[in-house]
């Protein structure tokens, strides 16, 4: 087997924020050998010259969906031509297509930097198939974690289309029970509303599923060594959800003393405590576009701001209280392309009021942690999979260095960037903000 020794770096430390020229020796089936100042090449080795780039792990997109492209959504098909589209894409022929979109789009977050996604909620188990495929080594991707369905109530976020419905614990067993049997990683619940389909504004955050069915729901999960993600925006939301035993709050709202606590310290999730994983671009658009600009129904626009204010501020509180943070982005909601995962960190820097070594340590190490996968990605040591991102530019100085990607190593194979299709319209709004 051949090895790689990628020369003359200047690798940044993640840990520590420090950053020192090396050389990092890898095996080309990606398991880190050495990281040194100077490094020989052994026999039967090739030599990359990394000289004038910063070397930095993958990042980690914590909170994604792999089935839409970020394009602004209409959300005001009419349901008689939803369940058209939902009934051809469940037929061979539809999820060949779903399956060729979801590919393109985790290549794309592959080139954007993105060597690992966790996916929470994509249809017909797609994810699976698609994951599996990575792994093989079939085709080129990032490391996949994946969700299949939602679980929701009955009518509730996500359903009927993305979400296995359940009214009842026993019944909310039953769906962690298919979703398992489809091979799925993690377990995603929707506890509150969510913004695409809220019908009213303030739906977005209304509660859902009661404790005793997140209970039931996350006991299921647990037995079978699986996490459970919960959508979740409003404060009532998180305290049941956290006393019910998630694992994870996606988005998340203002907090109190008993949800800091049980965030800390939570008896009845897998690991004894849990995570916050904010996703601003798919609410900062709301907040700052005009109507006309966005083009989405004002109950959409609304509940888009009071999901942004709760989210920026629950974060903050967040940081002060140091609770385990990651970092995703929504991508596939309406402006979350999967060209643009820097746009999270940069947002996140400016309006929530961190440092860049800081949300490049919730995009990579603590990720790597929330994921349970710290023991081989989330930083650049030896023993771990050489999944690393190249740059010309330091993003501890700037984090929109993470704007262009010099190059990708997923796995000790050097990623081809190809250009990606970028739609400029949204690009110029974005850039505005
Ligand atoms: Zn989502």
């Amino acid at each position: 087997m051949k090895n790689i020794l990628l020369k003359n770096v200047q690798h940044i430390d993640l840990k520590s924020g420090n950053i020192r020229t090396v050389d990092i020796l890898y095996t080309q089936d990606g398991v880190i050998d050495t990281i040194a100042p100077e490094i020989s090449p052994t026999t039967n080795c090739e030599i990359i010259e990394g000289e004038g780039n910063y070397a930095l792990p993958g990042l980690i997109n914590g909170h994604a969906h792999l089935f839409g492209s970020g394009k602004p959504m209409n959300l005001n098909i009419s349901p008689k031509l939803l369940h058209l589209i939902y009934r051809l894409a469940q037929t061979r022929f539809g999820k060949n297509i779903l399956l060729k979109q979801m590919k393109k789009h985790a290549q794309i977050e592959l080139m954007s930097g993105v060597t690992t996604i966790r996916s929470v909620g994509e249809f017909f188990y797609q994810d699976v198939k698609l994951r599996d495929q990575i792994n093989s080594g079939k085709i080129i991707g990032p490391s996949l974690f994946v969700s299949g369905f939602f679980l929701s109530t009955t009518d509730g976020h996500g359903a009927p289309f993305l979400a296995l419905e359940s009214d009842s614990p026993w019944e909310g067993r039953k769906n962690v029970r298919k979703n398992m049997k489809h091979g799925i990683d993690w377990i995603k619940i929707c506890v509150t509303g969510g913004v695409t389909d809220a019908k009213r504004i303030g739906e977005a955050g209304a509660l859902q599923f009661t404790e005793e069915e997140i209970i039931a729901i996350c006991n299921e999960a647990h037995k079978n060594h699986r996490m459970v993600a919960a959508h979740v925006e409003s404060t009532e939301g998180m305290r049941i959800a956290l006393r019910g035993g998630v694992d994870t709050i996606e988005h998340g709202a203002v907090m109190d003393q008993e949800i800091i606590n049980l965030f800390k310290k939570n008896p009845k999730s897998l690991r004894g405590h849990s995570s916050l994983i904010p996703t601003f671009t798919a609410a900062f658009p709301s907040m700052f576009l005009t109507k006309a600009e966005l083009k989405l129904s004002d109950i959409v626009i609304e509940n888009g701001k009071l999901v942004y204010q709760e989210m920026i501020s629950g974060f903050k509180q967040a940081v002060e209280s140091e609770i385990e943070i990651g970092m995703g982005n929504d991508a596939s909601m309406s402006f979350v392309t999967h060209y643009d995962i820097w746009r999270e960190l940069d947002h996140t820097v400016r309006f929530g009021h961190v440092s860049p070594l800081t949300i490049l340590q919730h995009a990579t190490l603590n990720n790597a942690k929330i994921l349970g996968i710290e023991k081989h990605y989330g930083s650049l040591e030896v023993g771990k999979q050489a999944d690393l991102i190249l740059l010309k530019k330091n993003p501890l100085e700037d984090i929109s260095a993470l704007k262009s990607i010099n190059q990708v190593i997923k796995n000790g194979q050097n990623i081809q960037l190809k250009p990606t299709k970028k739609w400029s319209m949204l690009d110029t709004l974005l850039d505005r903000i």
